[in-house]
């Protein structure tokens, strides 16, 4: 599984360039992808028979040949993305386009069982494929996104919004439970295969989603291909060290980026001045009339652009999206702190942006990442 996503075949970046750029002809194809004719119309008959390609007709004649225009067939294969979140699961249904065709989202995995979790994801993935009308034999697979790292088996480990999870084998239980092929992958990870796969990161080359919904972690993709590192874990950047005088983290270290730049420290922070208990929501809310308030969310804010413009900066990112919805009511603070803290440091190469699938970045990657691994296999 893990050179899947970062290895893509021939057939696959075909497919990726005709869903980006289509309808296109034949030698638009080869003039982008920079592959051998013979290569191409290869990688082309593949997508035909595989249905995943067709013919849409011809272009314009320019006084030359009229060229057969290539698309996607959407209708052909569909693939599933959950996306676990303490506040909410998503579930999602997209084509071969990689558009949505149906969402859903059912209570979250705070507090939940790990049989309370497999249980809510099944009935949530009968009632999207009831509501949209997609038999089992058009599902290609499904695929979680999960806040955090995972080991081989399907088991979430060193998480501790999903504390209940880990050791679970959460990958083999939804299989037998919804009999569909079933993947885990980094929803970091995930929310940049979606950037790169829909698109809409075309003009960068180095990029980092830095996701945030029960955990934080940043997914890169760095040339079009994701760069998962040598366990699997690049972009944890949780445990950066923002200030060695900070509060201890479940680490060992003092100060981590996680404990010191995230909504949960804000609330920390302003509980620890205040004795009262808060979102960090409502914090931000009262942020313009209480001192302490502004000043729990100022300071969160400043580690986190921080530490995420300093990690732009070792890999040489020109592009730092934000996702995922542990945001929540602060995403244009943290959105603008990161933008004023890269400005002021000059790095006007390096440009600031919010996903587009902002609330289920990590379960329309996974429904991607479903079809990707089909493409790619067959
Ligand atoms: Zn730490």
């Amino acid at each position: 599984m893990p050179g899947e996503m970062s290895g893509a075949s021939t057939p696959s970046l075909v497919l990726d360039v005709i869903r980006t750029r289509g309808p296109i002809s034949r030698i638009e194809l080869a003039a982008v992808t920079g592959l051998t004719p013979a290569t191409m119309t290869n990688a082309v008959r593949h997508l035909i028979d595989q249905r995943l390609i067709m013919s849409v007709g011809h272009s314009e004649s320019t006084g030359g040949k009229r060229r057969e225009l290539l698309d996607v067939n959407p209708t052909t294969r569909y693939g599933l993305g959950v996306q676990l979140g303490p506040e909410s699961v998503q579930v999602v249904v997209a084509n071969l386009w990689g558009a949505v065709v149906g969402r859903i989202g059912v209570a979250g995995t705070a507090g939940a069982t790990p049989e309370d979790i497999v249980r809510s994801v099944t009935s949530a993935v009968t009632e999207l494929l009831s509501a949209t009308s997609l038999g089992d034999g058009l599902i290609e697979g499904l695929c979680v996104a999960v806040p955090g790292p995972h080991d081989e088996t399907g088991a979430i480990v060193d998480t501790s919004s999903l504390a209940a999870l880990e050791g679970f084998p959460l990958g083999p239980t939804l299989e037998a439970a919804t009999g569909l092929p079933v993947r885990l992958e980094s929803a970091a990870l995930l929310s940049a295969a979606g950037e790169v796969w829909t698109g809409a990161a075309a003009d960068s080359r180095a990029l980092a989603v830095v996701h945030l919904d029960g955990e934080l972690g940043a997914g890169l993709a760095v040339d079009g291909r994701l760069v998962r590192g040598s366990r699997g874990r690049a972009g944890d950047i949780r445990h950066l060290p923002v200030d060695p005088a900070g509060p201890l983290c479940r680490c060992g270290q003092r100060g981590c980026l996680a404990v010191m730049g995230t909504p949960d420290a804000i609330a920390k922070r302003f509980h620890d001045d205040t004795g009262t208990s808060l979102t960090a929501g409502r914090i931000a809310a009262r942020a313009g009339t209480d001192p302490r308030a502004a000043r729990a969310v100022d300071e969160a804010v400043t580690a986190f652009s921080r530490g995420v413009v300093a990690f732009a900066d070792a890999l040489d990112l020109d592009r730092l999206v934000l996702s995922g919805r542990g945001y929540g009511r602060l995403l244009d603070s943290y959105l603008d702190g990161v933008r004023d803290h890269a400005h002021a440091l000059g790095r006007t190469h390096l440009s600031v942006a919010v996903s587009a699938n902002q609330r289920d970045a990590g379960a329309v990657g996974a429904a991607g990442a479903v079809l990707r691994a089909h493409v790619d296999a067959h």
